[in-house]
Parts: C-alpha cells; structure tokens; sequence
C-alpha cells in the first residue's frame, strides 16, 4: 500500500510517500514559504536524489498541487499516476476531548477539527486546508487524521485537570491536552518491540526532547501523564518556549512592558526557553558549541533544561509508582548523548544509569543504561509518519 503522509504547518507542509507494512519511504519533501513565494524540495531516498524548485504556493492548495505533481513527475517522481497513492494520513495538531484515536476524515471529522480551532489557533486551520487540498486534488481518495493530542486522552482526571474553577473545565474545555502522542506512541511501543517485552507489563517515561520537549509517563501502553497542556507552552523550556513557570510573570511583563496579553504569552512562545536564557540560539547544537567555548549564559541554559527533565523523570517514575524504561527520542533526545548523559546523572538512586560508551551513539536504536541495572535507559529515533501511515492503513483496511 501507498501512503501519502501530510503534515501541514502555516506556512510549511511536509509529505512523505511510504509503504506502511515496510516502512520503506518512496518519496519525501518539504513545501515552505506557503502565503509567501513558496519553495519545494523533494527527495527519492532510494537514489539519493535532490531536487529545488520555485512554485508560486498564494495557500496550501498549490503545495498540495506541487506536490502530486512532482510525485508524477516523468523525472523527478515516483509513481506514474496519483491513482498509485491509496490513501492520505494527515498529522492534525489538536483534536481536544473529541478523539481519542485516529479516525477516517470525513465530515463530522472535519467540523471537529474544526470545533477546535480555539485550542490550536496556529495549526488546525492549516491541518485543514492540508485535507481540503487533498480532497480537491484526489477527490474521493480515503484520508485519516492523526491527532497530536490522541494518546495522551487516556490520562486520568488527576493528571488533566487544572486546579482552577470547575466551569473553565466543563463549559470552555480547560485541561491538559498535551503534544507529541504520536512521537510518545511510537517511540514507547518501538522500545516495548526491541525489548521483546508486552507493552502491557511496562512502566516507561518518554522523552521527547527536540525543539519542542515533552515527556510522558505511558503506563501499561496507556498515557497517565505528560508536560504539555491545553497549548504546547507547558511543562519543559524548550528552545523559544518557557515552559512551566508562575502565571503572575504574565501580568508583571504585561504592566511593567505595556504588552497586551497576547504579546507576553507571545514572549514566553517565540522569545524564551533556551534562546531567551542563552541569547545564543534556540538551537541545542549552538548552545553546545557556545557552551564548549565557555559561554556562560550557554551552559546555564543546558543546566537548566537537564535539571528540568531530570526532575520530571523523577516525577513520572513517583506517578506510575516505578520505571521500567525511559526512552530518548527527537532531534536532542537522538543526538546529543552529552545532555542525555547530564539528564541522567543524578538518577542512579532509583536504578536509572548511564553508560558512557553505549551513550556515546547518535541516531539509532540503542540501550545506553549499564548491563543489568534495574531501569532500561534507551535511545529511539521518533518515527511519526510511519505511525500516521500504518495508523492510515489499519483505518482503511477496516473500512473495505
Ligand atoms: P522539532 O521540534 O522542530 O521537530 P527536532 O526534533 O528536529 O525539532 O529537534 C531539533 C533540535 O535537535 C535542535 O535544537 C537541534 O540543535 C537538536 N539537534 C539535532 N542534532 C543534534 C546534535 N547532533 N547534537 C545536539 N543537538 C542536536
């Protein structure tokens, strides 16, 4: 089966064309510059090959335009006709309290993509325009949702709720919701899969730790916690987010800077995290490299991020009453075996180890604790599209 994958931003939209059974990437790419002039890069894996091209993209239509097109291309493309593409498996940022597992796009589906616009302003209405684009181009053609926030509605109460009055929760939906569930889902059921072990016996703390950070606590293959909430701003400083911090910060920058609201919490989104901190970069390599050349406002930075996911693993562990895994995943949890190495330093006092020489791996699937120590410490390169692909294909499957 061929799956076309869209994950579709504000201005960006990436695609990958996979077999979902294998895994095996036929196609990928990247449309940017959408509202703007728009920029297509695509890729065939299997040749290697590269190519850059200047489409006009005035909305996600002509992205999605681009991208059949190049797909066909005699030259540059993989398939002869867009008849060869199955089905389409979107990544939709925010489905709220309505979806608790992916579901075939349809349109009640859309309209609650649609509901929920409020609690993914940025991303929903361009997750939409991604599937109304697909629909207009492969009329007819299955396509699936797959939500960010789909794994983490098995949290309990407890976890969810915020402590303020009860009407925020039960009129406005005000709760923890919290990202990256397809990252979380995949990573955790890869390890349990490495293991050789039933996802159902395991404890394990995932670590998604790129640009955008969160961890979750996945019980039993069930998600009883996680860091982010009703917007990813929470729990973790990220690379411009600030991550949990007192609300009053909000109102002392709004009155003392004259800023609306919208433009503090704007400053805690774009402006904070590790490039606030550093006024290096937002980038964990910078940070690194600024740190080595003794940076100081770089090394605080890396401090104060590790500190932070060494506490919440902790914190995760003490939820589910004990760990039996914590996994690494994402652009830092994959690469970057010194900040892992200080995340985890601290931890031995409840079996969570480090071994320096597995450690030292980037990218690849690998167990770094020490042998035979009671937590299993690994690294798992995050593999979304491949879970929105097979998650797509199950979907239609049923459906036939
Ligand atoms: P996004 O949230 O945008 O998907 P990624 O998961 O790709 O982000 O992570 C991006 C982050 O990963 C960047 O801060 C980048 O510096 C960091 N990163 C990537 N490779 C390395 C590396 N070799 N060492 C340290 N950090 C790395």
């Amino acid at each position: 089966m061929n799956v076309l994958v869209i994950n579709a931003g504000s201005s960006s939209l990436k695609y990958q064309l996979m077999d979902p059974a294998t895994g095996n990437v036929t196609a990928k790419g990247l449309c940017e510059r959408i509202g703007l002039d728009g920029r297509l890069t695509h890729k065939v894996p299997a040749t290697g090959k590269k190519v850059e091209k200047d489409i006009p993209m005035p909305t996600h239509k002509e992205a999605i335009e681009a991208v059949m097109s190049i797909l066909v291309d005699p030259a540059d493309g993989v398939i002869k006709s867009v008849d060869e593409i199955d089905a389409v498996g979107h990544r939709v940022l925010h489905g709220g309290d309505k979806f608790v597992e992916s579901c075939i796009i349809d349109e009640a589906c859309k309209q609650a993509i649609r509901d929920c616009i409020p609690l993914g302003p940025l991303h929903n209405p361009a997750n939409l325009m991604g599937i109304e684009a697909c629909e207009k181009a492969m009329p007819g053609k299955p396509q699936v949702a797959v939500f960010d926030t789909a794994f983490h509605m098995t949290m309990p109460p407890k976890a969810y709720r915020y402590a303020i009055p009860t009407k925020y929760y039960t009129e406005d939906h005000l709760r923890r919701y919290g990202f990256h569930g397809t990252s979380h889902r995949y990573v955790s059921l890869r390890a349990a899969e490495l293991l050789g072990r039933d996802p159902a016996e395991l404890k394990v703390v995932s670590c998604h730790l790129g640009n955008g950070s969160s961890l979750a606590a996945i019980d039993g293959g069930r998600c009883v916690d996680t860091s982010m909430g009703l917007t990813p701003l929470a729990g973790l400083p990220m690379g411009t987010r600030a991550g949990d911090m007192d609300v009053g910060v909000v109102e002392f920058i709004a009155n003392k800077y004259d800023m609306t609201i919208s433009e503090a919490v704007n400053l805690l989104n774009k402006e904070s995290g590790m490039l606030g901190l550093s006024g290096v970069s937002s980038d964990f390599r910078d940070l690194e490299q600024a740190a080595e050349k003794e940076n100081h406002r770089a090394t605080v930075a890396l401090k104060i991020f590790e500190y932070r996911v060494r506490k919440m693993i902790a914190e995760y562990a003490a939820a589910m009453g004990g760990v039996d895994v914590v996994v690494f995943t994402a652009g830092v949890g994959e690469n970057a075996p010194e900040t892992r190495a200080h995340i985890l330093h601290g931890l031995e006092f409840m079996g969570i180890t480090c071994d320096p020489e597995k450690n030292n791996c980037r990218g690849k699937e690998q167990i770094i604790s020490r042998d035979g120590a009671p937590v299993i410490v690994m690294v798992v390169p995050t593999n979304e599209e491949l879970m929105i692909a097979q998650d797509t294909m199950e979907l239609v499957l049923d459906q036939e």
